[in-house]
């Protein structure tokens, strides 16, 4: 499966601000973006004001490298949101949040969205019960999602739970942490997803 390879700490850096890929470096002063605020490369800072079409662009680049997508997989979202009722925006930033392997970052599993693609991909993860490895795996409102016994005691899985509490649980998610589970209690709304982010700036984008 192709993968984004590069450093991680550079697209925050092209994008000006955290995405949140590195899990607890992120939250400390060894963050890229605490020592250096400006694009990376030779004229990293010597870039000039955006346009119109670079703006709607960086947009939608800083979405797709939070969830961690390569452009077609963003692109096949996309397809679907505009398929669904409702703003395609926010369909779209639904959709990526009902991502299996969101999920499992969201319930504290996982320090970042790579580490729990992980987790799905390497099978510890069961969904309502059975093997799930597909991270695009898309939840419903009522999906368990669980560790699978066999993989409770990997110190990474715990280490993680306990890590998570700072980070907080979404309302929209029902955490049972001393179970290795956890429940989709609804559909996030746009204001439960908390992301800074213009989703209209991408619509646009690909409307053009
Ligand atoms: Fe981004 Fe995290 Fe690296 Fe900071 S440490 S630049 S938030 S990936």
């Amino acid at each position: 499966m192709a993968r984004y390879t590069e450093a991680l700490c550079r697209l925050c850096r092209r994008e000006g601000e955290k995405l949140f890929m590195k899990g607890d470096r992120c939250y400390t002063e060894k963050c890229a973006i605490e020592r250096r605020k400006y694009p990376p490369g030779q004229h990293g800072q010597g870039r000039g004001k955006l346009s119109d079409y670079g703006v709607h662009l960086r947009e939608k680049q800083k979405v797709r490298r939070i969830y961690g997508l390569l452009e077609r997989q963003f692109r096949k979202s996309f397809a679907e949101a505009e398929r669904r009722k409702g703003v395609t925006g926010e369909v779209l930033l639904q959709l990526l949040e009902l991502r299996l392997d969101n999920a499992v970052y969201r319930m504290g599993f996982a320090s970042n969205r790579r580490e729990a693609r992980q987790l799905v991909t390497h099978c510890h993860i069961k969904v309502n019960d059975r093997n799930v490895n597909i991270p695009s795996y898309t939840l419903k409102v009522g999906d368990v999602v669980e560790i699978k016994e066999s993989s409770r005691s990997l110190n990474t899985i715990n280490e993680n739970i306990t890590k998570a509490e700072h980070r907080g649980i979404p309302s929209w998610i029902e955490a049972d942490a001393a179970n290795f589970r956890g429940k989709l209690l609804d559909l996030p709304s746009r204001e439960e997803i908390q992301l800074p982010v213009q989703e209209q700036l991408i619509v646009e984008l690909y409307s053009k």
